[in-house]
């Protein structure tokens, strides 16, 4: 990663103080409609030239009203879903993936509506709304041709899906090996599922594999999550880790960091290689980029 080049990468276009005014495009259930995982795809449009961005940023959206004290509620963050041309390759639509969020008061148990997660679950086409961003320097790639892990779970899929739609749009020798493990609950919260695996049927350096935690189970009988599925593919993993380019890529819950690092352990033994020294030259080359809740 060439810091200077990453220095360089625009961000706050669009502060909380003068934010842009976006129009919901449309909005798509991504789970059945059954599922306790309400999860969504929105588009937003806005007029040409009014904003821009790159792969692996964020923008912040404004939830309507005030707080107890009177004042406008802060923004909160969503990963970009859309690779840099916009959800229609015409730089005026980008794509969240958002999942209906309740919280639970501790003391009372009363569960209770996440303010943003759900205005923006249950907001029509057509809806008006505040835009901040983009934000986030660190999770933007800048050589799509090196070698890249992306490691997935949950709605932490939506930078990937950003990175995944650039690469489709260009041409295969501008395109490096990925691999990609993705891990939810069930085959039905796998969101874009249908659609990387279509990705996948056209590009032979992609590589997309699952983990269904609610679903299978390790020979251990333990919920199978995302560090299990890269076990299993710990070969192609430590081959591409190997190149001295590539870059390896965390989304999604905190609880993931941990067991990502104890598997790429465990694979590098197998295939006599040293972890601590890799995650030390990756972490030194900013080739390791984290971004958990
Ligand atoms: P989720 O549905 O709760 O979980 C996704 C999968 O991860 C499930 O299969 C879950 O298994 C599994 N999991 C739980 N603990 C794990 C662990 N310690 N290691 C590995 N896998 C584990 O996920 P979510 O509610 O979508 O949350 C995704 C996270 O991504 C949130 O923290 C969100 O803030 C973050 N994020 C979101 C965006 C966005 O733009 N929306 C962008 C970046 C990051 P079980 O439930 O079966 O245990």
């Amino acid at each position: 990663m060439d810091l200077a080049l990453q220095a360089q990468i625009p961000v706050n276009r669009y502060r909380p103080s003068a934010p842009l005014r976006v129009t919901l495009q449309s909005i798509e259930r991504l789970t059945a409609p059954d599922s306790p995982n309400d999860v969504r795809h929105l588009v937003l449009r806005w007029q040409p030239g009014e904003f821009n961005w790159h792969e692996g940023q964020s923008v912040g959206i404004v939830p309507p009203g005030v707080n107890a004290k009177g004042r406008p509620h802060p923004v909160r963050l969503f990963s970009i879903a859309s690779a840099s041309d916009g959800e229609n390759g015409d730089g005026t639509t980008l794509a969240l993936t958002i999942k209906r969020f309740f919280w639970t008061i501790p003391e009372t148990g009363e569960v209770l509506p996440g303010l943003c997660s759900n205005y923006l679950c249950d907001a029509k086409p057509g809806d008006q709304m505040w835009m901040t961003g983009p934000v986030g320097r660190e999770m933007v790639p800048l050589d799509w041709t090196a070698p890249m892990v992306l490691v997935a779970t949950g709605t932490g899929i939506a930078p990937f899906r950003a990175f995944l739609q650039q690469r489709s749009r260009l041409a295969p020798a501008q395109r490096g090996r990925c691999l990609v493990v993705f891990g939810a609950q069930t085959a039905d919260d796998l969101s874009y599922r249908a659609w990387m695996d279509g990705l996948v049927a056209t590009d032979p350096l992609l590589h997309v594999v699952y983990a269904r935690s609610r679903e299978e189970k390790t020979s251990d009988g333990r919920r199978m999550y995302v560090q299990d599925r890269l076990r299993h593919h710990g070969a192609v993993a430590w081959e591409l880790l190997a190149d001295p380019r590539a870059e390896l890529y965390l989304c999604g819950l905190k609880g993931m960091e941990d067991g990502i690092e104890a598997a790429l352990a465990d694979i590098a033994r197998q295939h006599g290689g040293d972890w601590p020294g890799l995650r030390q030259r990756l972490r030194d080359e900013h080739r390791l980029r984290i971004e958990v809740y």
